[in-house]
């Protein structure tokens, strides 16, 4: 029999083969196989975009995994694997058989289809209702990740769930689209792909629903969107034609995606190379992972806004409580925090026995201020003294409040009296330095202050209220002896 013979007699027969000979190069599919390909007649082309893929890792079986070395080298080999040519790809199972033809040795490779379940990613036993049960176990384990996913999780899981279907439909692309919010425009937000499928997803950005009418309407009001051939599609769907065309894609199916009721976009899957007749489990399926999808983005959507609206609250909160601790002219801390923070630093200097500094300090004449250049100008002078008093709080534990009126207070930490002292001269010079006056011209008086001190070591019968006494005591005598100084007791 010579080689022409061996392929006439490959050409009867009712199997997909692909073969070769050993130590040559040259491809020879049957007409089975390239029926099986979705190719009509013989062309060069298609053997030389043929490849191989492993189907886990998406790997390029080349030199000795390739399945032509591997069935040369072991007569009887059993391999699945994706077959890809440029008409189309399939996920297939491949029985290898060294033969023998006129003294001439050959490699056949019977090629069957698992794209119908009959061998499946799930391999244990290959009835398809034990697969639809694999599938079933898979999307719970999927969707009870899902429920509690977290954000930066989200996409590795939905391209994930993309290619468990992708996977179990033999489909080349697996996809979900994500919509803009008024709905002019969609992007394709994840995408997987079979092995050796160049991925779209780049080219499908803020793509305009108007540029695919036919599709857009379909998908918004009957949800799911099914061409088991493109070439039949109607006329109205030319640009759609067109688009799937550029893509290579022959049969395409897209289930909508809902959040809170509202159209979220939609999962999709493609068929490139060849029609195929999309069966009522594949749109289960999708639409199946369409939901599991469309609740974990609504988790996620709703997790989102929940945390915005908690941390808007804290904001609040925390305005509520500067606005309830501050002053609201100067912006310093109120008395209610001043009464606080005292009886604060008393508590915690009583375990060391710590000294504690009062400083209680009083406006010169103010109302004399007031009267002359108005309240206003009174206001803005309070503010300023503020914050003079205010800058003079070094320590962290330090704490300046309007004590009320035109009277502030320094309550100093662990400070002694003679510390005090100092920090009182500081906030006399810081005060003057003001260069606050009670009028216009040259000789005018500079606005002053009068500081009361009064320190005390911590104990459990210091209080707040004698503590103060004593500074406002001090403070009287300041003022008694002249003002525009600083008096201790
Ligand atoms: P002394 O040196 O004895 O402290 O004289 P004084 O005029 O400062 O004291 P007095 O208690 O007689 O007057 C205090 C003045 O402070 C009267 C009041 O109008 C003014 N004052 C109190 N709170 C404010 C305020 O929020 N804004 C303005 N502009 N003035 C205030
Ligand atoms: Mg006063
Ligand atoms: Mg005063």
């Amino acid at each position: 029999m010579s080689n022409n013979e061996c392929e006439e007699l490959f050409n009867q027969l009712p199997v997909s083969l692909l073969c070769k000979r050993v130590d040559h190069d040259d491809i020879y599919a049957n007409p089975a196989c390239l029926t099986l390909f979705g190719v009509s007649e013989e062309f060069s082309e298609f053997f030389s975009s043929l490849s191989f893929y492993d189907i886990d890792s998406r790997e390029r079986l080349a030199g000795d995994e390739h399945p032509f070395a591997q069935c040369a080298s072991d007569t009887t080999q059993r391999l699945v694997v994706r077959i890809k040519s440029r008409a189309r790809s399939l996920n297939c199972s491949v029985s290898g058989r060294l033969i023998k033809v006129n003294g001439e040795r050959w490699v056949t490779l019977h090629i069957t289809n698992i794209q119908d379940n009959d061998v499946t990613i799930f391999q244990s036993d290959n009835s398809p209702l034990a697969n639809h049960l694999a599938f079933s176990r898979l999307l719970s384990a999927i969707s009870s990740q899902l429920i509690n996913v977290s954000t930066d999780h989200l996409d590795s899981l939905i391209e994930r769930s993309l290619g468990a279907f992708g996977d179990f439909c033999g489909v080349d692309r697996c996809y979900l689209f994500q919509f803009s919010d008024d709905k002019r425009s969609m992007s394709n937000t994840h995408e997987w792909v079979a092995p050796g499928i160049a991925p779209y997803k780049d080219d499908l950005q803020h793509m305009d629903v108007s540029d695919l009418p036919y599709f857009g309407k379909i998908i918004k009001h009957e949800h799911v969107f099914k061409i088991d051939n493109v070439a039949h599609l109607p006329d109205d769907a030319a640009l759609e034609k067109q688009e799937f065309e550029r893509e290579r894609i022959q049969a395409v199916l897209c289930v909508a995606v809902h959040i809170n009721d509202d159209l979220f976009g939609f999962v999709g899957c493609d068929i490139i190379g060849s029609p195929y007749a999309w069966r009522e489990h594949d749109i289960r399926y999708l639409r199946l992972i369409g939901e599991m999808l469309s609740n974990s983005l609504e988790n996620v959507a709703n997790r989102l806004s929940l945390q915005t609206m908690k941390s808007r609250l804290e904001e609040a909160n925390q305005q509520l409580a500067y606005l309830a601790n501050s002053d609201g002219l100067t912006g310093i801390a109120n008395r209610r925090q001043f009464d606080e923070h005292l009886s604060g630093t008393i508590s915690r200097g009583i375990r060391a026995s710590k000294p504690v500094s009062l400083l209680l300090i009083d406006v010169d004449y103010f109302k004399r201020f007031n009267d002359t250049l108005g309240h206003l100008v009174g206001d803005n002078a309070l503010k300023e003294v503020a914050r003079a008093i205010d800058g003079c709080c070094k320590r962290c534990d330090d704490l300046a409040a309007r004590y009320g009126g035109e009277e502030f207070a320094v309550i100093l930490a662990e400070t002694s009296a003679a510390q005090a002292q100092q920090v009182a001269d500081e906030v006399m010079q810081a005060v003057a330095s003001l260069g606050i006056t009670f009028g216009d011209s040259a000789d005018n008086v500079p606005l002053t202050i009068s500081i009361g001190i009064a320190t005390a070591v911590c104990c459990p019968s210091l209080t707040v209220s004698q503590l103060i006494t004593q500074a406002d005591k001090a403070l009287y005598q300041a003022k008694a002896g002249g003002r525009n100084q600083v008096a201790c007791l």
